[in-house]
């Protein structure tokens, strides 16, 4: 397919919430070691709050969808992850607003637009071991003729940005408070943000 519809990315979204399932434990460990334990469960919880809104929801275009993910994970997902998470989609949501169909570049703007969200939201910059050092590159990176190659290389780029911040000492969120013990451990969020994008890409391949 060319253009992401509606119901495109309702299928990367649940494509994505199997993931984070998948993920859960992983997560779990990630944050167990640097934070309090709990981002797998939080990403669980607030992707299956998403896929039971889906269920129950008509949505006309793809702004919809993300929006209604966005307001899903700010109202299901505490702690830091759940806000920053929402208001990525919600910032998404609003870049593509009244596009039926998402080109290539949409979705390049819409990964733009998520990016500045949780910078806005959380005020992290690039080396503070947070998801924004797997977010950042991924939207250098998101570039190409088709969705799929720009998810691709979005996606590639995220987990080389979450590999890289596991000699990073902590700056920003729970894990800070460790100082220079958080070293040494890949930042959960980062992780997660690899992730969802490469679940994104993923579906969009298929
Ligand atoms: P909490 O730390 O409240 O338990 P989670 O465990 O769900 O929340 O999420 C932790 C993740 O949130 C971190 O691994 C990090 O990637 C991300 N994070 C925390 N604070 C910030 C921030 N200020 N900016 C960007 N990301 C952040
Ligand atoms: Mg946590
Ligand atoms: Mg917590």
């Amino acid at each position: 397919t060319v253009g992401c519809t509606a119901a495109d990315l309702v299928t990367a979204i649940r494509a994505a919430a199997a993931t984070v399932a998948e993920h859960r434990v992983e997560l779990i460990q990630l944050d167990r070691a640097i934070g309090d334990g709990d981002h797998g469960e939080n990403l669980d919880r607030g992707f299956k709050a998403v896929l039971a809104a889906l269920g129950q929801s008509t949505v006309d275009d793809p702004s919809a969808v993300l929006k209604l993910v966005a307001t899903t994970l700010i109202s299901k997902v505490g702690g830091a992850a759940g806000p920053l998470y929402g208001t990525a989609f919600l910032r998404a949501s609003t870049a593509v607003k009244d596009r039926a169909e998402l080109t290539a570049a949409d979705v390049a703007e819409a990964l733009t637009a998520a990016l500045g969200g949780v910078v806005a939201r959380g005020k992290a910059e690039p080396g503070d071991k947070t998801m924004v050092d797997a977010l950042t590159p991924a939207v250098q990176a998101a570039t190409g003729e088709s969705i799929t190659e720009v998810l691709t290389a979005a996606a590639e780029a995220a987990q080389a940005g979450a590999d890289a911040t596991v000699p990073l000492v902590a700056r920003k969120g729970r894990a800070s408070y460790l100082g220079e013990r958080s070293a040494g451990h890949m930042d959960p969020g980062a992780r997660s943000t690899a992730l969802l994008l490469r679940a994104f890409a993923e579906a969009a391949a298929r």
